[in-house]
Order: structure tokens, then C-alpha cells, then sequence
């Protein structure tokens, strides 16, 4: 099974994909996670990502994309796959169109998180993510045990860079502008499944189940 998730930003999506990757085993592709990898690394890539990251604006679709084609041909790949924060602008989208073309492969649903705006500010303000294992906690709805300390691994617990107030109204712009777009770009192949994630992760999940079965995707 092949699926993208979108959805904007502290929607929720990284977390839905956790959910399914281990449930259905498939490859997590995410592609902020790549980027913020090779920025702690110091990479060529992460340091040209760094300055448009740091603004709350995409990365040159010519980076983005050949980084996701490099990731696609490995092997963990073959088992099937969620795409998490890409695409990202409708030229992605025709770019993973050409990349799947090439292989006979295709989507097999994409993944629509909906989440008012005024609770995402308020989600992504308070976020913290370990720095060792990714997992996400927040300190209003979903605080550590101990500050700072992460419950699963005990690595170090910080704030993402781009998750402050004035960078998350950037981001929220940029994902209007950009991405929603998207949405009526695969609404038409009639892929669209879609989950709300306003209350509770565990409805939207039980949604995006529903969507997949009544798509006998699963
Ligand atoms: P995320 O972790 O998905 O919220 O991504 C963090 C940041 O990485 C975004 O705000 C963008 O600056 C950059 N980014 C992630 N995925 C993409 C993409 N597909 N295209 C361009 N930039 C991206």
C-alpha cells in the first residue's frame, strides 16, 4: 500500500503516520525528518534547507524532490510506503507522477488530516520533540514525565526551530498557498481520504480506516 498523508502544519500527520506505519508496516517517509537529519549533520543539503526551513518556506522543489526519489529506491520502500509532508506543491506532486510512472507503480489513497486553525497554533507552540528518537510530546496536552526527558528513550526533549508563533504563521501561509491545492489535485482522481484530527488521534485513525476500507484499500 502506497499512501501520502497531508495535512497542515501540527495537524497531526507525523503523528497518524506513526500510528499506521507500525500498524500496516510500511516505510515512514517524512521528508521535514530528512531534512532536519541532514541539518544536524551539517550536510550540504541540510545547510542550503536550513535558511528556507528557518523562514517557514519550502525547499526548492529541485532539492526536494530527487532527495525523495533517492529515498524511494531503497528497499524498505518495496514493502509499501506513507509519504509524510510530501508532496508539498502541485510541481511534486507531477514530479512523484513521473517517478511512479516509471516504476508501473501508483498512489493508492492520500490521506487528508483537517484540523481548525486556531488549535494548530495553539498544538504547535506548545510541541516538543525528543532529539534522539522523534517522538512527540506537548507541554499543554501531552507533557513528559519529567521536563525536558523523553518517556520512551530518555534523550533530550527540545523545541523545534520553525515551531515559534511568528515562523508558524509563515508555515500556515505557505501551506494555503502551496499544498492545499493539492487536495483538489488528487480529489479528482478520487483518492482523497480524509481524517479530523480536531478531537482525538484515535478517531481520526478509526476515520482513515474506514476511508481505506470502504476504498478496499485495506
Ligand atoms: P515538517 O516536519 O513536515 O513540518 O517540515 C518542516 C519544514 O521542512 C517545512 O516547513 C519546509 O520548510 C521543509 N519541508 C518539508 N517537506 C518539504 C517539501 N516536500 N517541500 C519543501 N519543503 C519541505
Amino acid at each position: 500500500m502506497r499512501l501520502i498523508i497531508l495535512g497542515a502544519p501540527g495537524s497531526g500527520k507525523g503523528t497518524s503516520a506513526t500510528v499506521l506505519r507500525e500498524k500496516y508496516d510500511l516505510a515512514h517517509i517524512s521528508t521535514g525528518d530528512i531534512f532536519r537529519s541532514n541539518i544536524k549533520e551539517q550536510t550540504p543539503l541540510g545547510i542550503e534547507a536550513k535558511s528556507y526551513i528557518d523562514k517557514g518556506a519550502l525547499v526548492p522543489d529541485s532539492l526536494t524532490v530527487s532527495m525523495v526519489e533517492d529515498r524511494l529506491s531503497q528497499s524498505d520502500c518495496s514493502k509499501g510506503y506513507i509519504l509524510d509532508g510530501f508532496p508539498r506543491t502541485i510541481a511534486q506532486a507531477e514530479a512523484l507522477d513521473q517517478m511512479l510512472a516509471k516504476k508501473n507503480e501508483k498512489i493508492d489513497a492520500v490521506l487528508s488530516i483537517v484540523v481548525d486553525d486556531e488549535v494548530i497554533k495553539q498544538r504547535v507552540s506548545g510541541r516538543r520533540v525528543c532529539e534522539k528518537c522523534g517522538a512527540s510530546f506537548n507541554v499543554t496536552f501531552k507533557p513528559t514525565k519529567v521536563e525536558g526527558v523523553c518517556d520512551l528513550c530518555g534523550g533530550n526533549v527540545v523545541q523545534r526551530a520553525d515551531d515559534n508563533e511568528e515562523t508558524v504563521s509563515a508555515r500556515l501561509k505557505t501551506y494555503y498557498e502551496n499544498t492545499k491545492p493539492l487536495i483538489d489535485f488528487y480529489g479528482s482522481r478520487d483518492l482523497i481520504v480524509e481524517g479530523d484530527n480536531g478531537a482525538s488521534a484515535e478517531d481520526c485513525i478509526a476515520q482513515i480506516e474506514e476511508g481505506l476500507m470502504a476504498k478496499n484499500i485495506i
